[in-house]
């Protein structure tokens, strides 16, 4: 396949400039790779060719791999009652719909073959007959459910021919009730009110067979195959068509412009909604910017409201330029905005000042450490969702054998493996060029583990033991790079002079238990990972993401882990040995990239996913901040992101002069580098760095921003880990097909905005933090087990899909998520560089050690199950006690210290501090009345969230649905409309229930379709 091709296509279907800096497998037919689960192309093996390395495996003594005028080598399969390919049965578990595709050229039409049978057992199963089964003559899918014949989509009208290629299909639309069968893009056979879930058909451990039939005495399949590919979105007949159409051209042809489709209900633009359709008056607004910096313009401007209605203020979709033109010189000038559904034109009115640009802050807070604060039962004695949460995680964790996390290392170096170590799946299986990253997240959590365990010193002693063992050997293999292995033997230690494997022409990304490098020897000192240097290698050459031997995955993202893993290790013991490693790894990546030219520096930092380096410009401005060795904050610079940062090479806009750069971009790949930005900020003052950070942030929270506080979910581009292709658009190109809202990029959000706070208290940053907290975090954990969320879907009738829960297999947010959950305590309470005030940000049962001024504050509240909190000081002395009154405490933030009420100006969206002399035992009662509310979709108004105070309330949905459930609420008091238990979170509105978020398992509406009256 053409990979420019598809990254050409991206640009001419959307028109989008930035776009094109992202090329490589995201799109393939106009899909993106979120909507499949595997692609099986046969040409000489039945590897997974998608990133899920779900390798098939080959039966029978029979296979053969034959040359084809059509499609080259493809595989085909005698027919002789021996030979079929298999795989691996986790495919399909926990999928909601389901679509396969395949190409098929049948040497044979005899009666019973079967071209794939997927199921739990010979009894539930579901299967697809070309030339139909004994009972029922032609093409035709078949569901059986208990050994009965459930539903059958039947190709009455279509005899299958045979010796010609015929491109089939399988679409398994569970919200839609649908099973389609398609043959050359043309649907055939169709069953329509389908009730069922695909757990019904799937468990864990499935027989997944092309080939043949899970029940015997069937004819085994003789036929030629190519292409067999996995989704686990329903494809509709055009996208099936495309596929087909693609692949006749050898992949190559210009397909027509057009928009990517969906199966989203559509409202009329024209058509006021919500509270718009009480607006009676919109204000414009004055902005004030400095020459070369486009204004930051407020998305919410005040509103006035006919009929009595008290709305909220409006939001203002402005129009978001590419570059800095409009500011280029002092003067005014006047942007003209949208509010959605109404022809009010809301101004804002631009003075653009010349001189010097607005100072940046300096740091001011710093955060306690993890064994600062201990979080606490409720004030009722109750378990919090957070203990509930943290004790999956350390339970799991202090299980785990440190010997699966450093398997792939110790494979690399070509060492033995100790009796017992068995090596992790997913992401870190044999043949996966990401292998490694569960490693990294591992290191910090253990690291945070052990930290946060005070109350349990044996949990403590096994995370010390497991930190020392993973240390000392990784340190010990790091010592082998680029030194003899034998005496006098020969060696490379120049991290430039790395060769190519021995025998080999050139620098491949190999990994196969036969074909992996182990001549650590050659590698230069210093280097550690769980694979050799040829990835890092084959990045500056130019190479893609793919799983090809002459690709790459994230070489880049995946050291980023290891060497937090480390730092975070020596922060928390002074491990000397985990701090050389990462120094001499420092050391290694200086040496490289400071010879790449700055051109190729851009080019690989803007390649999709290859380039995809996490937070590698934070971690070593943090080892600069460390060590004091100015080489490793050079190394941070050169991880620079100069075309998002900066525009180009010449800095002329970017993030910093507060341009969108970001649009239609992989979210998580991004996240981490602005985090970066911030660090070198931290480290370095450098004004524009913070601007970066700082513009980032508000653009992601405004303009991106789902109701859990997800940012990713792009329908246009589409792919659900991407940005939206234009920002402020939510509803027309986001709610992407099979999820949204990637958990880590929510982690590495929240992690952006404590470190912003350090410099800027504003309130909506921990606004931000307590929404992605409660609503997205804490609600990406299974019920019973540790097992977690990747994407979080927020269609309608959705279904969260957890994983990993025995720690054995990671994706990025299986990662991430042993680090959110070992450290949910970290941003209860900041105090300031001076120790003169501390800030209280969120309301979670807890206690804090405040060291530096011998004082301890217990914070006991069965928030959000109630609406105070009660802090206590124990101790004595001066300061400023600073609260957070959150943007939804529009009721009232009331204030009582030693039970007498405080006349305080408390405003929403501020910090109030109360400055006092406090004594031992001193309590301040806050009480901060919830209400209901709504967050309504950007440009969709009466599609919109429900929230009780900071808890997002979903409807407890009976089945999958396609359509917005509708929910009618009263538009001058939404109370009036909702019954319930404000003490157990549990509300219905007409007899639908809903409950927070992250206490929901099964089928929920995040999203609901609101009519006020
Ligand atoms: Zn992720």
């Amino acid at each position: 396949m053409n990979k420019q091709f598809y990254f050409t296509l991206l640009g001419l279907v959307f028109g989008m400039s930035t776009m094109v800096a992202q090329s490589g497998n995201q799109i393939l037919d106009g899909i993106g790779e979120t909507g499949m689960i595997a692609r099986y192309i046969f040409n000489g093996d039945a590897k997974d060719w998608s990133r899920n390395n779900l390798h098939g495996r080959i039966y029978g003594p029979n296979a053969q791999f034959e040359d084809d005028e059509k499609f080259g080598k493809v595989l085909s399969l005698p027919g002789d009652d021996k030979t079929f390919v298999s795989i691996p049965g986790e495919a399909v578990e926990g999928e909601e719909s389901l679509s396969i595709t395949a190409w098929v050229n049948f040497n044979a039409d005899q009666v019973g073959q079967t071209l794939f049978d997927f199921g739990k057992d010979d009894r539930t199963h579901f299967f697809v007959s070309p030339f139909g089964t004994k009972k029922k003559d032609r093409l035709q899918a078949q569901i059986l459910q208990n050994g009965k014949e459930k539903y059958t989509a039947h190709a009455n009208d279509i005899t299958i021919e045979t010796n010609q290629w015929i491109h089939l299909a399988v679409v398994l639309d569970i919200p839609s009730k649908t099973m389609g069968i398609f043959v050359d893009g043309k649907q055939v056979g169709q069953v329509e009110s389908m009730e069922m879930e695909l757990e019904e058909l799937f468990t864990h451990e499935n027989l997944l067979y092309i080939g043949r039939s899970i029940t015997s005495n069937n004819p085994f399949l003789n036929a030629k195959i190519h292409d067999f590919r996995l989704y686990r979105i329903p494809l509709s007949e055009q996208q099936i068509g495309r596929i087909r159409y693609i692949a006749l051209r050898g992949g190559e042809e210009a397909v027509r412009r057009e928009k990517p489709e969906d199966n989203l209900p559509q409202f009329e633009t024209n058509n006021p909604q919500l509270y718009n359709s009480y607006l009676a008056g919109v204000s414009d607004v004055q902005v004030e910017t400095k020459v070369g910096n486009l204004p930051r313009l407020p998305r919410f401007v005040k509103g006035t409201y006919k009929s009595g209605v008290q709305g909220p203020e409006v939001r203002v979709l402005w129009p978001a330029p590419t570059d800095n033109a409009d500011v280029q010189q002092p003067g005014t000038y006047e942007v003209i905005g949208k509010v959605a559904g109404t022809n009010f034109q809301p101004k804002a009115i631009i003075t653009v000042k010349s001189g010097d640009d607005e100072a940046t802050p300096h740091q001011t807070l710093e955060a306690f450490e993890l064994a600062d604060v201990t979080l606490d039962s409720d004030a009722l004695g109750n378990q919090t969702k957070f203990i509930e949460n943290r004790d999956k995680f350390i339970n799991t964790l202090a299980e785990t054998n440190p010997d699966a996390f450093l398997y792939m290392f110790r494979n690399a170096f070509g060492q033995p493996q100790p009796a017992g170590a068995t090596p992790l799946g997913v992401w870190d299986s044999q043949e996966t060029k990401l292998r490694g990253h569960a490693t990294g997240h591992y290191l910090t959590a253990i690291a945070q583990a052990y930290a946060s365990t005070g109350y349990d010193k044996n949990l403590q002693a096994n995370f010390a033991k497991k930190m020392d063992y993973m240390v000392n050997t990784l340190y010990e293999l790091s010592q082998l790079s680029g030194h003899a292995n034998v005496a006098g033997g020969p060696y490379v230690s120049n991290p430039t002079e790395v060769p190519p494997g021995d025998g080999r022409e050139g620098f491949d990304s190999d990994l196969s238990e036969g074909g992996i490098r182990t001549d650590y020897w050659n590698w230069g000192e210093g280097f550690v990972s769980a694979y050799p240097p040829d990835q890092f290698i084959m990045l500056e050459g130019g190479a893609k993401y793919g799983t090809q031997k002459t690709q790459i995955w994230a070489p880049y993202y995946t050291l980023h882990k290891i060497l937090a893993g480390l730092m975070d290790i020596y922060e928390v013991t002074g491990n000397q040995k985990a701090l050389d490693i990462a120094k001499g790894m420092g050391s290694w990546v200086h040496a490289r990239l400071s010879q790449v030219p700055v051109d190729t520096l851009i080019s690989m930092w803007n390649t999709y996913i290859a380039g995809e380096f996490g937070g590698m410009n934070e971690a070593m401005a943090r080892l600069y901040r460390i060590t004091n060795e100015h080489r490793y904050l050079e190394v941070a610079q050169l991880f620079d992101n100069i075309k998002v940062f900066f525009g180009d090479a010449e800095h002329s806009h970017g993030l910093a002069k507060n341009v969108d750069t970001f649009r239609g971009l992989h979210a998580n790949q991004h996240i981490p580098q602005i985090m970066g930005a911030l660090e070198i900020y931290r480290d370095s003052e450098i004004p524009e760095y913070f601007r970066v950070a700082d513009n980032f942030w508000y653009k992601a929270k405004n303009d991106y921003m789902y109701s859990i506080g997800g940012v990713a979910g792009a329908r246009n581009p589409t792919n659900a880990e991407c940005f939206i292709g234009q920002p402020a658009t939510l509803y027309e190109n986001g709610f992407s097909a099979g999820g949204q809202n990637e958990t880590c990029a929510t982690y590495n959000m929240l992690k952006l905005t404590r470190n912003l706070f350090m410099f800027d208290q504003r309130t909506e940053l921990m606004d931000y933090y307590e929404r992605g907290l409660y609503n997205h975090i804490l609600a990406s954990v299974a019920e019973d087990s540790p097992a977690n969320t990747y994407h979080v879907p927020l269609r309608p009738g959705s279904i969260k899909r957890f994983g990993n829960a025995d720690m054995t297999g990671f994706t990025c947010c299986n990662g991430t998520a042993l680090e959110s959950s070992t450290k949910l305590q970290n941003s209860i309470y900041f105090e300031s560089h001076d120790h003169k005030a501390l800030y209280v940000n969120l309301f979670v049962p807890s206690t804090l050690q405040w060291k530096e001024r011998n004082i301890t504050v217990e914070q006991k509240t069965t928030f959000p199950k109630e609406d105070h909190t009660q802090l206590i000081i124990k101790g004595k002395g001066k300061f400023n006690l600073n609260v957070r009154v959150p943007q939804w405490a529009t009721k009232g933030f009331y204030v009582k210290i030693n039970g007498k009420e405080e006349k305080v100006l408390a405003q929403t969206g501020s910090y109030l501090t109360l400055s006092r002399n406090w004594k031992n035992g001193d309590t301040v009662d806050i009480k901060m009345p919830f209400q209901f509310h709504l967050d309504p979709v950007m440009d969709q108004q009466n599609i919109a969230s429900l929230f009780y105070g900071p808890i997002l309330l979903v409807a407890q949905e009976p089945e999958a649905r396609n359509d917005w459930r509708k929910v009618t609420l009263d538009a001058s008091d939404l109370g009036k409309t909702i019954q319930g238990n404000p003490e157990k979170l549990e509300f219905t509105i007409d007899g639908v229930v809903f409950k927070p978020f992250y206490e929901t398992y099964g089928r929920h509406s995040v999203y609901l379709d609101v009519t006020l009256k």
